[in-house]
């Protein structure tokens, strides 16, 4: 049999990447993570990630597996209801609240909450305790080279690595899933996102709420305390330019913009971190594997933050590798195993990014019989209980 310098090399160190890494080293594989970008661990350095992640059931029972829950569990908020606020009339006032509760379907939270520079941090550490896997940080993918039989990856450092899967998870312009030559299919909203941590003085009681006006949803998600005060990590949508807008203003107009954004639910909202703005986009690959490739997370699909489906879609990515790998580990990266998660994920992912595609359009819309339309539809779903509990059971994942 073939020597292969690693059975894994997993391209791209994002929290994508250093979950793979963890997942698969954890489960006995020898893995190498490269990423050119050294990860930013603490909260207020210059280009830390201040997104957070709702961990929903499903992952978190994968990070569980992977020994990463149990170094992040303590700081994880849980999220017990899902609250949607329509607020499209005349004011910036709710005008119908729906509170999608999680004892209606399980006896446990949604999901958990989480810092992304806290994953980071975390993860890489998880990864210094596996014997079996290498995180090299400062070091990226350069060229790919495929044969039936296995990968060769050129690295930024001037070496090359054999391997017999290499996990594609370098993000939405994966430099791996460019150089096997698989097309994506984008679209365009003309809106971006803010994302960043506020405090206020009515406590959240771990309710994750989505108030929808016109330009986007903006998303409080809750957060353990900060400094003593009841904490919130925000994601606000709006058009392009009116985000570039909020993102320049002084502190205290901001501060008053986006109480009035959030209908003064949670009274006064305070900055606790600096503003980040992101790109807001629809991505999916035409494919999910080339020839000893898997591409997973962003790489293979992008979808605007609505309803945490993004890492979590990863997650299920990373889940069903996993399971075809530990089924026949002789057979890691071959064609039939390739073609096999291909067809288990690619069904679902094109549904999951359509329908946030279509929520995301329904959330931006500026004119008011629309809008009012919208929430006629919320209204709909929310009134028939099992319609209800299916699209929370979708939502998590747990149904396709
Ligand atoms: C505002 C916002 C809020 C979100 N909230 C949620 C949420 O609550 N729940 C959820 O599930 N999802 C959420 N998402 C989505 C989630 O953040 C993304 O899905 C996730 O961060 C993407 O991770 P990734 O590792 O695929 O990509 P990235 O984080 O982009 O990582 C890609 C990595 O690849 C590296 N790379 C680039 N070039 C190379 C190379 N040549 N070689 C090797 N590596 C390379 C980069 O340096 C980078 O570190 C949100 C997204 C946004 C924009």
């Amino acid at each position: 049999m073939q020597n292969f310098d690693v059975d894994i090399l997993v391209s791209g160190g994002g929290v994508a990447g250093l979950t793979a890494a963890a997942v698969f080293g954890t489960a006995g594989f020898r893995v190498l993570c490269v990423d050119p970008a050294p990860p930013v661990t603490e909260r207020d350095a210059e280009g830390s990630d201040l997104r957070t992640t709702a961990f929903l059931q499903p992952a978190q029972a994968l990070l569980e597996k992977a020994g990463l829950w149990a170094r992040v569990a303590e700081d994880a908020a849980p999220l017990q209801i899902m609250r949607i606020v329509d607020a499209g009339g005349d004011t910036p006032t709710p005008r119908m609240v729906k509170d999608f509760n999680a004892a209606d379907i399980s006896d446990r939270p949604f999901g958990w909450n989480l810092p992304n520079w806290l994953l980071r941090r975390e993860f890489m550490a998880r990864l210094d305790e596996l014997p079996n896997v290498e995180f090299r940080p400062g070091t990226g993918t350069k060229s790919v080279f495929t044969r039936e039989a296995m990968a060769r990856v050129g690295l930024s450092d001037g070496t090359s690595v054999t391997a017999r899967m290499v996990i594609a998870a370098d993000g939405r312009n994966s430099p791996v899933r460019e150089a096997i030559g698989i097309k994506v299919k984008t679209t365009r909203y003309g809106q971006k996102a803010l994302a960043f941590a506020v405090t206020h003085p009515i406590p959240h009681e771990n309710v994750s709420t989505e108030i929808h006006r016109s330009g986007g949803p903006f998303t409080l998600v809750p957060l353990h305390d900060y400094h003593g005060m009841p904490s919130s990590a925000v994601v606000w949508m709006e058009r392009g330019p009116e985000v570039m807008r909020l993102a320049g203003l002084p502190d205290d107009e901001f501060e008053a913009a986006m109480t009035e954004r959030s209908c003064s639910l949670f009274g006064p909202l305070k900055l606790a971190s600096r503003r980040t703005v992101w790109p807001i986009i629809s991505q999916l690959a035409e494919r999910m594997n080339g020839e000893r490739v898997a591409l997973v997370a962003e790489a293979a699909h992008v979808v605007p933050p609505i309803g945490a489906q993004g890492l979590n879609m990863s997650l299920g990515d990373m889940r069903v590798l996993l399971e075809l790998a530990e089924a026949a580990p002789e057979r890691l990266g071959d064609r039939q195993m390739l073609d096999t998660y291909h067809r288990r994920r690619h069904t679902e992912v094109h549904a999951r990014v359509t329908g946030i595609d279509l929520l995301n359009r329904a959330s931006m819309i500026e004119s008011r019989p629309l809008r009012n339309l919208r929430a006629a539809g919320l209204n709909a779903i929310y009134s028939l209980a099992p319609v209800r509990k299916t699209m929370m059971q979708m939502g998590l994942g747990a149904r396709g």
